[in-house]
């Protein structure tokens, strides 16, 4: 028998740059990613810089000054960033490329100087099918823009979550990542419905559907053994009368969305940077309440599944944010992404301002 004794597995490193201020994150933000992860973008890269810019109405997303102060790190390269995300499953105001962008530039995004680009297209609907072989899926589909991207910097605003209880980095990898044909697998095990009374019978979804599963008589019929699951017909009815059902458990969905974020990062460089400020009681599709006193600061890691394990603890989730809702585990999806490989829940908090460890 060998006397060797194995290494401890690495705990991946979490830096932490608490909240005092705007004018100290910002700088000390910069200095930290211009040290560590300058030479991670290359000159000519195609970089993916993902995140979520708000649905009509929210405010307490990220903001476009710090994502231009985020970007300024890399302004002497030839780094090609491009601003990214997807369109929802659901009506509303992110629905399609064109009505996304509209929003976007409400929200102040244009000001960057960065070109924005829908990464599942126009209407949601191109992605690649890529490998991962998880628990859930064999292959998940990726939005194009974010495939096709050399490396990703992934931007997250932490806030609670109907579904998953908070959403993180996993859930902006994931559910974000993802075509609307993916988050329709993500949210339900069914075919989409139809409600009827809202139906004028049009046929546009029947032309859209490319299998054929929709026949128009008096209304809209979906036969459930034929739909694909594309959820084309929910983002093309003008009357909003085809529906998600949203039947998939919290604790499948996690997993699901944990295995769309491995697929969305194979094989690239990914540096993530989550922001524990504003957060608020529901995510950035919807407008809530920012819940008070949890401002937390802003977290910098490469591994995703450290960064919401890091999150989960530092917003003390247990004795603050539990209570919304109270039957949903959120670590499930950590748990999830750590098993498949995404990451590790074993990490190092390394807290700037703290010059004895940080060196800042
Ligand atoms: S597109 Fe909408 S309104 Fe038109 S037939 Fe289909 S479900 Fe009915
Ligand atoms: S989800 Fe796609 S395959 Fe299913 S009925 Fe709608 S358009 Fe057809």
């Amino acid at each position: 028998m060998s006397n060797i004794q194995e290494a401890p597995p690495r705990k991946s490193i979490v830096y932490h740059i608490p909240y005092v201020e705007e004018g100290r994150f910002i700088p000390l933000l910069k200095r930290l990613l211009r040290e560590n992860w300058y030479n991670l973008y290359g000159s000519g890269d195609f970089v993916a810089v993902k995140l979520h810019f708000g649905e009509k109405g929210v405010t307490t997303h990220i903001k476009p000054h710090w994502v231009k102060e985020i970007l300024s790190v890399w302004a002497d390269k030839r780094v090609k960033f491009f601003l990214t995300d997807t369109v929802t499953l659901y009506h509303g105001a992110r629905m399609d490329a064109v009505m996304y962008l509209n929003l976007i530039r409400e929200h102040g995004f244009d000001t960057i100087g960065v070109p924005i680009i829908i990464a599942d297209g126009l209407r949601g609907d191109e992605g690649v099918d890529i490998e991962i072989n998880g628990q859930f899926y064999s292959y998940v589909n990726i939005a194009t823009g974010i495939v096709k991207s050399d490396a990703m910097l992934v931007l997250t605003h932490f806030t609670g979550h109907e579904l998953t209880g908070f959403g993180a980095t996993i859930k902006n990898l994931g559910m974000g990542c993802s075509t609307r044909r993916g988050k329709l697998s993500m949210h339900s095990t069914l075919a989409p419905r139809v409600v009827l009374d809202r139906c004028k019978a049009c046929g546009i979804c029947a032309r859209w559907c490319s299998v054929g599963a929709i026949t128009v008589t008096e209304h809209a019929i979906i036969d459930e053994q034929k739909c694909s699951g594309c959820a084309a017909c929910i983002a093309v009815c003008p009357e909003g009368a085809i529906r998600t059902n949203w039947n998939e458990s919290s604790a499948n969905a996690q997993r699901k969305i944990a295995e769309y974020a491995l697929g969305a990062v194979k094989g690239k460089p990914v540096l993530y940077v989550t922001f524990l400020l504003n957060i608020t009681k529901l995510c950035d599709c919807f407008p809530s309440d920012k819940i008070e006193g949890l401002d937390r600061g802003v977290l910098v890691s490469e591994d995703p599944v450290a960064l919401d394990m890091a999150s989960y603890e530092l917003v003390d989730y247990e004795a603050t944010m539990r209570k919304l809702r109270p039957e949903i585990d959120p670590l499930i999806q950590v748990r999830h992404a750590a098993e498949i490989g995404l990451g590790s829940m074993d990490y190092e908090l390394i807290t700037l301002g703290d010059v004895r460890k940080s060196g800042y």
